[in-house]
C-alpha cells in the first residue's frame, strides 16, 4: 500500500508564485524591489523597508547545505527511514534557507554544494529538493 506526501498550499497569494515556477522548473525567491532584501518566508509587503513593490526572482540553483538531520523513527507511512531532512542556503541570497529531503542518510558536512532538481508528486505539485553536487560517500549514483 502506498501513502501519499503531505501536500503543501500551492494557492496561497504569497506562496503561490514560489510553487508556479516550480512547476516550469525554475527555482524563485521573492525580494524587495525598493532595497534588494531577500523575503523569505515571501510576502508582498517589506518587513525592512515598508515597500509593497515585492516580486519573484530567479535563484541560480544552487546553494550550500546549512544543516541537516537524519529522521529514523518513521512518522508518516508515506515517509520511509530513513531519510535526511536538509536545510540549504541560496547561492543568490544565503538569508534564504529551503528545506528539502534527501534519501538515507548520506554522508553531508556543512557548506557542501548543493543542487536543486524538481519532484513530482502525484497531484501534480512540484517542489524544490536538493543533492549535493560532489560525490558522497553514500550519494545518490547517478
Ligand atoms: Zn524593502
Amino acid at each position: 500500500m502506498s501513502f501519499d506526501h503531505i501536500l503543501p498550499v500551492t494557492n496561497d497569494r504569497d506562496t503561490a508564485g514560489f510553487f508556479e515556477a516550480c512547476k516550469n522548473k525554475t527555482l524563485v525567491y521573492r525580494v524587495c524591489q525598493s532595497c534588494n532584501a531577500a523575503l523569505n518566508p515571501p510576502r508582498a509587503h517589506c518587513g525592512i523597508c515598508g515597500s509593497w513593490d515585492t516580486a519573484w526572482r530567479e535563484a541560480n540553483g544552487r546553494g550550500r547545505l546549512y544543516s541537516w538531520t537524519t529522521v529514523c523513527h518513521q512518522v508518516h507511512p508515506a515517509y520511509r527511514v530513513p531519510y535526511t531532512v536538509v536545510i540549504v542556503e541560496l547561492e543568490d541570497a544565503p538569508e534564504v534557507r529551503l528545506v528539502g529531503q534527501l534519501n538515507g542518510s548520506p554522508d553531508l558536512r556543512a557548506g557542501m554544494a548543493m543542487q536543486v532538481w524538481f519532484e513530482t508528486l502525484g497531484d501534480g505539485t512540484v517542489l524544490p529538493q536538493w543533492e549535493p553536487i560532489e560525490k558522497t560517500q553514500q550519494g545518490k549514483e547517478s
